[in-house]
């Protein structure tokens, strides 16, 4: 923020204009009342004068008029005597000066007696007679270099102009006087000056501090600061204005609350949101991407912002962006590699102006390719299922055709021909059975009817019922541990489980080949197994062993009566059973087959 200067700060700019208006004030005033005062004086000082004067022309009238008998004193003495009072105060001199002879009669300068019976040669006394009016001025004292007023006036008897009386006046003194009061005036204006100033920083204040107050606040709230208040002072404009500004405080934190709200709640809407989603200017630039967004894409939510999104999205070869601003319905992104199946789908929507002006873009990413794949999957499963199917049948339609053809008449064929549409049907049965057995697992109301089973004993059983029953030369052998592990099990589910991998391991090992039956208890859980020293399983196809109809020699799996289901089947239900199942085998040696079941050592303790 620019830091206001010195001289344009409100305070001072208020104390100038105070000062400005009272020295303009005071000049005004002066110069008039100086002017005034001056005018008065000087009239005051001449009129008093000039009463003098008239009445001195009125004595000298008279004793000009006089009749004088040689005794008595000349009219000079006479003149001489009346003008002896004059010879003080602010006159300098009187002469009175006869009309005709223009001779001076006398004069009130005592020191100046020389000049009466002279003719004077002073103008304007003659003009004062000739024109028979006053003639006045103020001059310089050459001497003294003082002012002084000097003034002729006719001395009239009637009508007649019989001379004229010429006085010299010190008007200093009224100058002197005006120079006094103009000192005063000029102190005064100084005192005035002063403390209007300080006054006017005191007034200035009251008016400056709330702003500066408000300033101060405005600056806080710029950073984010709407705690503070502004201080009330008086109910004035400025108070008002204090008021308005607190208020419009509140209502601006109130607004900036709510927009912060309204941000954390659409980031983590977006943040939480399981679909990706990224938004652009109206160019096409990426300025928002979420972090699902940025995980799908695999990229840095960082070094995306402000790429186009049709490079983003790797689009650049089919589609622009405006391609995209039109895109209805939505786009199938597949970014799937050998490796790896990768599909997302993305739906745009243009965010628009009321006046049809688009300002960006929002595109929503959903990864579909777990549906994708269980779409393939159930693809497959039906084209699965319908060949499992076809395949005994179409055997079944060839030997009913033969039979119908007349072999049922044949003895030995006939019963052969039959024995093969019952092992078919059999099988069709077991497969149907298995879906059957699938399908219930996959329902969401699958329940398992849980009981405490002591697992060594219940394995025990099972494979006595396998070794009394055996067709194949195969040796069993049993690593069992003597104490009882109790878990909870659905007995009839997990005699489902071992019966498909005993037989397995029975169907696939070699004449004379041993099976070898374990149980191993660990912390929390225990591990089953079941090996033989069959065929083996490729490494590669080891994993693939639980999938739905997966089989390995697809021909020798038929052949031996398996539907492909069998271990697909056990896995659903030792996940059910919250454990887990895997296969490790070695080619031409044997496969082991193991799962394992939750187990807590505590409650085997309780019942041992
Ligand atoms: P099937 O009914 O065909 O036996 P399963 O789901 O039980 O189906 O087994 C899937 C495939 O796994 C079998 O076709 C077979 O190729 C392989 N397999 C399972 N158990 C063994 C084993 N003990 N030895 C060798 N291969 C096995």
């Amino acid at each position: 923020m620019k830091k206001v200067g010195f001289f344009r700060s409100i305070h001072v700019k208020f104390v100038i204009i105070y000062v400005l208006l009272i020295l303009v004030a005071m000049q005004i005033i002066g110069v008039y009342f100086v002017r005034q005062l001056e005018e008065t004086l000087r009239t005051n000082f001449q009129s008093s004068l000039k009463e003098r004067v008239n009445l001195l022309a009125y004595n000298i009238v008279e004793e000009m008029e006089k009749e004088r008998t040689p005794e008595d004193p000349t009219l000079e003495e006479d003149i001489k005597k009346i003008l002896r009072d004059f010879d003080a105060g602010d006159i300098s001199e009187v002469r009175v000066i006869e009309n005709r002879s223009l001779k001076i009669l006398g004069t009130s300068d005592q020191n100046n007696q020389g000049v009466v019976g002279q003719r004077t040669t002073e103008l304007r006394i003659k003009q004062s007679m000739v024109l028979e009016e006053d003639q006045s001025a103020i001059k310089i004292d050459p001497q003294t270099r003082h002012r002084i007023w000097v003034l002729s006036t006719p001395i009239k008897s009637g009508k007649k102009v019989i001379g004229s009386i010429d006085l010299v006046a010190k008007i200093e003194n009224v100058f002197e006087q005006m120079k006094t009061i103009n000192g005063i005036f000029a102190t005064g204006t100084g005192i005035a000056l002063s403390i209007t100033a300080v006054l006017g920083i005191l007034l200035a204040q009251t008016i400056t501090r709330p702003i500066a107050d408000m300033k101060k606040q405005a600056l806080a709230m710029a950073k984010g600061n709407f705690s503070r208040k502004v201080k009330v002072y008086g109910h004035d404009e400025i108070g008002t204005l204090a008021i308005t500004f607190n208020h419009l405080t509140k209502k601006l934190q109130e607004a900036q609350a709510m927009t912060e709200g309204e941000r954390r709640k659409l980031s983590s809407v977006l943040s939480y949101m399981t679909d990706g989603v990224i938004a652009t200017d109206r160019k096409g630039r990426v300025i928002l991407i979420n972090e699902p967004a940025a995980e799908m894409l695999n990229v840095s939510r960082e070094t995306v912002l402000s790429q186009p999104i049709v490079s983003l999205l790797s689009l650049e070869d089919t589609n622009s962006f405006e391609d995209l601003l039109e895109e209805k319905d939505s786009l199938i992104l597949d970014y799937s590699t050998k490796a790896e199946h990768y599909i997302l789908r993305a739906n745009f929507s243009v965010i628009q102006k009321e006046t049809g002006f688009v300002n960006g873009l929002i595109c929503v990413l959903h990864d579909i390719t777990e549906q994708e794949k269980i779409d393939a999957e159930r693809r497959e499963f039906v084209a699965n299922v319908s060949h499992e199917l076809r395949t005994p049948l179409t055997t079944m339609r060839s030997y009913l055709e033969a039979l119908a053809d007349g072999a049922w008449q044949d003895e030995e064929i006939a019963p052969n021909f039959l024995e093969v549409t019952r092992t078919e049907t059999e099988r069709m049965i077991r497969l149907v059975n298995d879906l059957l057995q699938l399908s219930k697992m996959d329902s969401t109301d699958y329940k398992l009817t849980i009981e405490w089973v002591n697992f060594v004993d219940f394995y025990d059983r099972i494979i006595d019922r396998f070794e009394m029953s055996k067709e194949q030369n195969v040796t069993f052998k049993r690593k069992l541990p003597k104490q009882a592990i109790f878990v909870e099990i659905d007995e009839d589910k997990m005699t489902q489980v071992l019966y498909n991998i005993i037989s397995n391991a029975l169907k696939y090992s070699p004449e004379g080949g041993q099976v070898t039956f374990s149980v191993k208890e660990n912390n929390d859980q225990i591990t089953i197994s079941v090996s033989d020293q069959g065929v083996g399983i490729p490494k590669e196809n080891i994993g693939k062993i639980f999938d739905r109809f997966y089989r390995v020699d697809k021909a020798r799996a038929r052949k031996l009566g398996g539907t492909g289901l069998g271990l697909a089947i056990a896995k659903e239900m030792v996940n059910a059973h919250g454990g887990s199942i895997w296969a490790t085998s070695e080619e031409g040696k044997g496969t082991k087959i193991s799962f394992s079941l939750p187990y807590e050592r505590s409650e085997e303790d309780e019942w041992s």
